[in-house]
């Protein structure tokens, strides 16, 4: 079902609280290094403005533990924040309490302010009641703007939302949901599905959801030589997750009698040493020498991965091709990254499920040229597993 849109909101003269994710990196001299998140939310926080709502943003940044520690705090943010709004940003150095409180009742419209570190307290993190409603107070609205923290069931995902009658999602939100939503649910077909990274591990739950969902699912990445040890193969010193070999076999048999294709690389880039400089040689899966190294996927297979990409209507990439960390072993996943933005530009969906491999689109430049890069790394694989996320299902229905 779909949810409440942030468009369906009356905001003028309303305290709106949001739930922005503003975890940046900082840097040394406590500097936002990258303004990617901030810049994310700002259409929603110019939605509020515009409308003559006030925006009460709340956030967490990095993993304080549950106490206030001075370098974790949003004061840097909300400096950023400034400068891209153009106006003032009324920082508070708490996020609840009689002091913030009665600073939300003196807010005028127009006016925008970010709260304090969320996780300086515990009861965040624990979806602590009490701390919910401290939070709420003096707010009539709420919306969520932070898809990146919606798998979390915290006080301010989901907590919160009891204490208002309607709770929205901001923008943002809404996009992350139109775009890995949609296109799982009602894709164009053909539906191809690429996935990579380093292990089967915590991606068995993706592999079983996109089989049901898409007609190609293509693997590059370090699980391939799970996969290839399953089936008997050498994969001289690559990657292996010995307690994943049952698993592997399963669903190599699985994917036998299933309508989702399964395809693996039939060549690999191997290596003596996993650095920048080492000697690489591409070779055939079934000829990996003993002390080879498999750190990307080889020309062959970019062939093979092209092909099926190119007649497709819809692609969900998550996880890299190899170690694309490293210039040398970045091919596989710089083919496929430059490849999608091809077909974007000719009307395929392209989405790039968080995390790594957003990392990846970005280091070649290419996120502008997606469909749509997720901004949430563990949320979009809980998506693609699909899990309902708390933070999403509390938001009042459309
Ligand atoms: P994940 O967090 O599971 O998506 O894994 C991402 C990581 O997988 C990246 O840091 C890559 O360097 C790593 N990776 C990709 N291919 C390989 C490979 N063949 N061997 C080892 N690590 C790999």
């Amino acid at each position: 079902m779909g949810k409440l849109s942030i468009d369906h909101l009356e905001m003028q003269g309303k305290n709106v609280l949001v739930r922005v994710d503003f975890n940046v990196p900082l840097d040394e001299n406590q500097n936002v290094r990258d303004d990617f998140r901030i810049r994310a939310a700002l259409p929603t926080i110019q939605k509020i403005i515009r409308d003559g709502g006030r925006a009460i943003l709340c956030s967490h940044l990095g993993r304080p533990k549950g106490k206030p520690v001075a370098t974790m705090s949003l004061k840097p943010v909300a400096e950023k924040l400034a400068q891209l709004l153009g106006k003032p940003v009324n920082f508070t150095t708490d996020c609840i309490g009689p002091k913030v409180s009665q600073l939300k009742k003196s807010l005028q419209d127009g006016d925008v302010m970010l709260l304090e570190n969320l996780r300086f307290y515990a009861e965040e993190e624990a979806n602590d009641p009490d701390f919910a409603r401290s939070l709420a107070e003096n707010c009539q609205l709420y919306v969520n703007d932070a898809f990146g923290s919606a798998h979390r069931a915290h006080a301010s995902t989901e907590g919160v939302t009891k204490y208002f009658r309607k709770s929205a999602a901001g923008y943002l939100m809404e996009k992350e949901l139109k775009y890995l939503g949609d296109t799982l649910e009602k894709p164009e077909r053909p539906f191809v599905t690429i996935l990579g990274g380093a292990k089967i591990s915590g991606k068995i739950d993706v592999i079983s959801h996109l089989q049901n969902k898409a007609d190609y699912l293509l693997i590059g990445g370090g699980m391939i030589f799970t996969f290839y040890k399953a089936q008997g193969k050498e994969i001289g010193k690559s990657l292996l997750e010995e307690d994943r070999l049952e698993m592997a076999k399963d669903i190599l048999q699985n994917f036998q009698s299933s309508r989702c294709k399964l395809v693996l690389p039939e060549d690999v880039l191997i290596t003596d040493k996993v650095e920048s400089g080492a000697r690489t040689q591409v070779v055939d899966v079934d000829d990996i020498p003993a002390e080879g190294i498999g750190v990307d996927i080889g020309p062959k297979t970019i062939d093979t991965f092209s092909g099926i990409l190119k007649n497709s209507r819809a692609i969900v990439w998550t996880g890299p091709m190899g170690v694309f960390e490293i210039p040398e072993f970045a091919k596989g996943t710089e083919n496929v990254a430059r490849l999608l933005a091809d077909l974007t530009a000719q009307g395929v969906t392209t989405v790039v499920g968080g995390g790594d491999s957003a990392a990846a689109v970005k280091k070649f430049k290419l996120t502008d040229q997606l469909s749509h890069v997720s901004t949430g790394g563990g949320a979009s694989l809980e998506f693609l597993e699909g899990k309902l996320l708390p933070g999403v299902a509390a938001l009042t229905d459309a």
